[in-house]
């Protein structure tokens, strides 16, 4: 089974918190590169994920690259998510001249998994890194741990009680399998006891949780199956 690396380019970052404040911070979803063992990412191996670039978030982002020893113009392609305006193509003006091809596949060896509820179409993706973690790259399914972990869901989008039993059921099917989530708007998140137990006592706390029983029987599932 062919193997990743991946590296966050540009850190996520959402201003409205579970609590409803807002945080002091620009809106900026994670950005994610994903490129095929053993080799250095070039235009055929190399997928950004959701790159929806701030001036400087990019700034950042290049920094990034820069002591990986990749540039920009190296990437070949990029997939979306969702097409919610703020994981989509965005670049600064002056790195307009990027030609970074859009696809709508998930690459070989890269599944493509659908994770419906904030949007009816998200498509997160997974696969197996170089250090043989599954690792999920799953957007807004999950929008960064502290959300996560308050099972909340972003609430400005005004969901139906389906949508949100969605929410969840998709977060039950993350945790299935991933050892690594990397969040639509945060740092990526281990799967480990403590996080699987944490979100199993509060499941209660999730809108329409008794009519999902299925999603805490996944976690239960999974944490039975953790170190
Ligand atoms: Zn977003």
């Amino acid at each position: 089974m062919p193997r990743f690396h991946w590296l966050v380019v540009q850190e996520g970052q959402l201003p409205l918190r579970p609590d409803r404040h807002f945080a002091a911070f620009e809106h900026r979803p994670t950005v994610t590169l994903i490129w095929r063992e053993g080799t250095a990412p070039n235009r055929e191996n190399s997928l950004l994920v959701d790159p929806y670039f701030t001036p400087s978030g990019f700034q950042g982002a290049v920094e990034t690259l820069r002591t990986k020893g990749i540039s920009f113009a190296e990437i070949g392609t990029y997939f979306v998510t969702h097409q919610h305006y703020d994981h989509m193509l965005r670049l600064p003006i002056d790195s307009l001249h990027l030609p970074f091809q859009a696809v709508t596949e998930a690459p070989e060896s890269i599944r493509a998994v659908s994770c419906p509820g904030h949007d009816a179409d998200l498509r997160a993706l997974a696969f197996t890194s170089t250090d043989d973690k599954r690792v999920w790259v799953v957007s807004d399914a999950v929008l960064d741990e502290e959300w996560l972990r308050a099972w909340g869901y972003y609430y400005p989008n005004q969901y139906s009680p389906e949508e949100i039993m969605q929410t969840w059921r998709s977060i039950g099917a993350i945790f299935a399998d991933a050892d690594v989530i990397i969040p639509g708007h945060g740092a990526p998140i281990q799967v480990n006891r403590t996080l699987v137990e944490a979100l199993i006592a509060d499941f209660s706390k999730a809108e329409y949780a008794k009519e999902c029983p299925d999603v805490l029987e996944a976690l239960r599932e999974r944490l039975a199956n953790l170190p």
